[in-house]
This record gives structure tokens, C-alpha cells and sequence, in this order.
């Protein structure tokens, strides 16, 4: 199966050196290689020096009370060390000396905080007490090591593209992305949750609520998956068919390689009003919060696999379930292609209302916006949709 679908599948247009990353060389003993573990290491040690130091600022109040401290401290030793370590050996190979010079200044500067002797500050337990959400930096750290160590090596082993490097184009703009929305995370579910919450809770009788809340956990997962998803595609086709909605989603689009970073590109009016939109349904028709949670999972997942470079076509699955030869397809620049496959979950809508798109074992040449482009750069891309004409 695969051998066939590689012959479809056209070479990526960039980097065909695979030692290039933005025209510099990337190779073993350059220096490169070490600069950027040396800054991984020594930025997750200073993120997690700065969520010990404030916690009740930049933590999470569900996770806060679970963590290891004795643990994270020894280890947090050891990254710090290492990546002060890493930092020096770039510095000594290349030339450039930027990253050999951050990783052994966020080093220094968590050393200086305190390192992995840093004490916490008297915590404020529990949610209720918090006036206001914490951002979420415990989340990021957390969330980026999971992807980073489902998806690097999902993407290495069955690549769609091999010749697609980890750093690609436009990756800063996505990591800025998913560093926001992880950090807002409690922000953005209350933005978007709490109208739904608020206004339509009443619009069913409570004794319908509470039998839908009733029913078994797996049929009401699969009954949010069709509700959010019918929500969701039209929501999906006004951004793209309402031209003023368009200059929000196009930056979603504006992704040109697709990996398991690249769903993260989402304008925050995209999210809040799709997202919101979505959710309206649910909290009306009174699911129970587990099957809320159970969604919470599989919505998360799904969007993050039908990014990614990998080139599973899922067999017969693929008509049942949105797979990501099948958003591949929503985000080709083939005219083809255009408006097409808007559903996340379930292809059932895009076949119902016309927008169904899976040419046999083929993947997309290409992917982008066709016509008006948007800038890279996150905050070029939050402002970008406001200016008049879009330029
Ligand atoms: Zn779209
Ligand atoms: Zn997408």
C-alpha cells in the first residue's frame, strides 16, 4: 500500500538538501545541531525554574498539586547543566554564536533564579482562589515534550514527505502559535465556553438534559462528534466563503508544510467563534462532563494527526473518519481542491452537502493560500486580517 502511495506522492518543493535549513548548513560538527538542544534544554529548565518560582501565576491549579517536585529538581539539575553544556559546544563549532550564546544565557538566568535548589512560594491552592486564570506555562512545557515525542519520530518513520525537515519553513510561526494558545489555554476555554454555558443551558427541559447526560458515555461522544462537527463545518465554509471571515481563516492556510505544528496556526477570532459556535449545542442539550472530556481528547488529537507528515491513509477508515489525507486535501492550493473537506471529525457532512474531496490514493502537490497570501510572523498575522485590502 505504501510503496503505491509513494509514487503518488510529488517531492516537496523545498529544501531538497536536507543539511539546508533556511541556507545554512545543519550538519553534524557545525555546531547547529548542539545550539539547538543546547537552547531546548536550557528553556525548558528556565520555564520550569519560573513555574517553581510562580507557581500560582504560571501554573495550572488542576496540575499544580501533582507534580514531583523532588524529581523535577534533580532533574532539572541535569538539564540545565546539560544545556549550559550543549550551549558551549555550539559556541566553540559555529560561527553564528546566537544560539550557543541564548542556551547558555537562559542557563545562567535560571541559575541565577535559583536552578534546581529554587524554593516555592507559598501557594494559593486550588482555582476558586484565583481571581483570575494563571497562564499556562506547566501546560506548554508539558505539552510540547508529549507531541515533540509522539509525533518526531511518527514523522522520521512514516514520513508523507521525507524530504521535510523538522525545522521547516515557517515553524517559528507555528511554535509562536502553540506557545499562545497553550499559555491561554484557560483563557480561551473560558472565552469560549462560558456563552454557551450561560446562554443556552436553558433551551431544554431538564429532564431531557438530564437523560442525554444519562445515556452511555461512548453514543454521547459519538452524538457531540456529529453535533460539533455539523456546527463546526458550517462555521468551517462561512470563514471560507464570507470574504471578511476568510482574512482570519486564510491564516490558518497560510501554511505551506503541513506537520503535526502546523494545525496550531489559528487566529484567535477563528477559534473563539468556531470554537464557541461548537460548543453552543453541547452545553444546551446537557452532556455529561466526562463525554465532554472524552471529546476534549479526540477533538485534540484528530486536529494534531491530520496535520502531521505522515502518510497513513487508514484504509476503508478513511471514509468514516476525517484522516489527514483528507485535511491534507482542505489545505491544498489545487483549484480542485478549493473549498473542499471542511469537517474535523466525520467526512459524512462534506459527502451530504457537496464538499467531499479524496482523489483514490493521491496526496496534494502543495499547500497555501491561493490569491491575497498573509504574512509569516505571528504578530504580523494577528493584525493582518483588521487592514483594509488585506495587503
Ligand atoms: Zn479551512
Ligand atoms: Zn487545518
Amino acid at each position: 500500500m505504501n510503496d503505491k502511495s509513494k509514487e503518488r506522492i510529488p517531492s516537496s518543493d523545498e529544501v531538497r538538501d536536507v543539511s539546508q535549513i533556511d541556507g545554512e548548513s545543519v550538519r553534524f560538527g557545525t555546531g547547529w545541531i548542539s545550539g539547538v538542544i543546547g537552547i531546548a534544554l536550557s528553556g525548558a529548565g528556565l520555564f520550569t525554574v519560573l513555574c517553581i518560582q510562580f507557581p500560582t501565576i504560571l501554573t495550572m491549579p488542576m496540575l499544580r498539586d501533582y507534580y514531583p517536585l523532588p524529581i523535577i529538581r534533580a532533574l532539572l539539575h541535569v538539564v540545565l547543566v546539560s544545556g549550559f553544556l550543549f550551549g558551549v559546544l555550539s559556541l566553540s563549532l559555529r560561527r553564528r554564536k546566537i544560539f550557543g550564546g541564548v542556551a547558555i544565557l537562559f542557563a545562567l538566568i535560571a541559575g541565577l533564579l535559583g536552578g534546581a535548589q529554587i524554593q516555592m512560594e507559598g501557594v494559593v491552592n486550588g482555582a476558586e482562589n484565583q481571581a483570575l486564570p494563571s497562564l499556562s506555562l506547566d501546560w506548554f512545557l508539558l505539552n510540547l515534550m508529549f507531541w515533540c515525542a509522539v509525533f518526531i519520530p511518527l514523522e522520521r518513520w512514516f514520513a508523507l514527505r521525507r524530504d521535510q525537515p523538522i525545522f521547516r519553513h515557517g515553524w517559528r510561526t507555528d511554535l509562536a502559535y502553540f506557545f499562545v494558545s497553550a499559555l491561554a489555554v484557560q483563557w480561551v476555554t473560558i472565552i469560549t465556553m462560558k456563552p454557551a454555558q450561560v446562554l443556552f443551558a436553558w433551551v431544554l427541559d431538564e429532564q431531557w438534559r438530564t437523560s442525554i447526560g444519562k445515556q452511555p458515555l461512548w453514543l454521547q461522544i459519538i452524538e457531540i462528534l456529529l453535533i460539533t462537527d455539523f456546527v463546526q463545518y458550517w462555521a468551517h465554509r462561512a470563514f471560507h466563503r464570507i470574504p471578511f471571515l476568510w482574512k482570519f481563516h486564510a491564516i490558518h492556510h497560510s501554511a505551506e508544510r503541513m506537520d503535526w505544528l502546523a494545525g496550531s496556526r489559528l487566529h484567535i477570532i477563528d477559534i473563539v467563534v468556531t470554537r464557541g459556535l461548537s460548543y453552543m449545542p453541547l452545553f444546551a442539550l446537557g452532556f455529561a462532563d466526562a463525554a465532554l472530556l472524552g471529546y476534549g481528547v479526540i477533538v485534540t488529537l484528530q486536529a494534531t494527526l491530520i496535520h502531521a507528515n505522515v502518510r497513513f491513509k487508514f484504509g476503508p477508515l478513511r471514509y468514516w473518519l476525517v484522516t489527514p489525507q483528507f485535511h491534507h486535501w482542505h489545505h491544498s492550493d489545487e483549484d480542485a481542491a478549493i473549498d473542499k473537506n471542511f469537517a474535523v471529525h466525520l467526512p459524512i457532512w462534506d459527502w451530504l452537502f457537496g464538499s467531499y474531496y479524496l482523489p483514490g490514493d493521491q496526496w496534494p502537490a502543495s499547500y497555501g493560500v491561493k490569491g491575497d497570501k498573509p504574512p509569516e510572523g505571528f504578530f504580523r498575522q494577528l493584525f493582518w486580517p483588521f487592514k483594509r485590502g488585506g495587503a
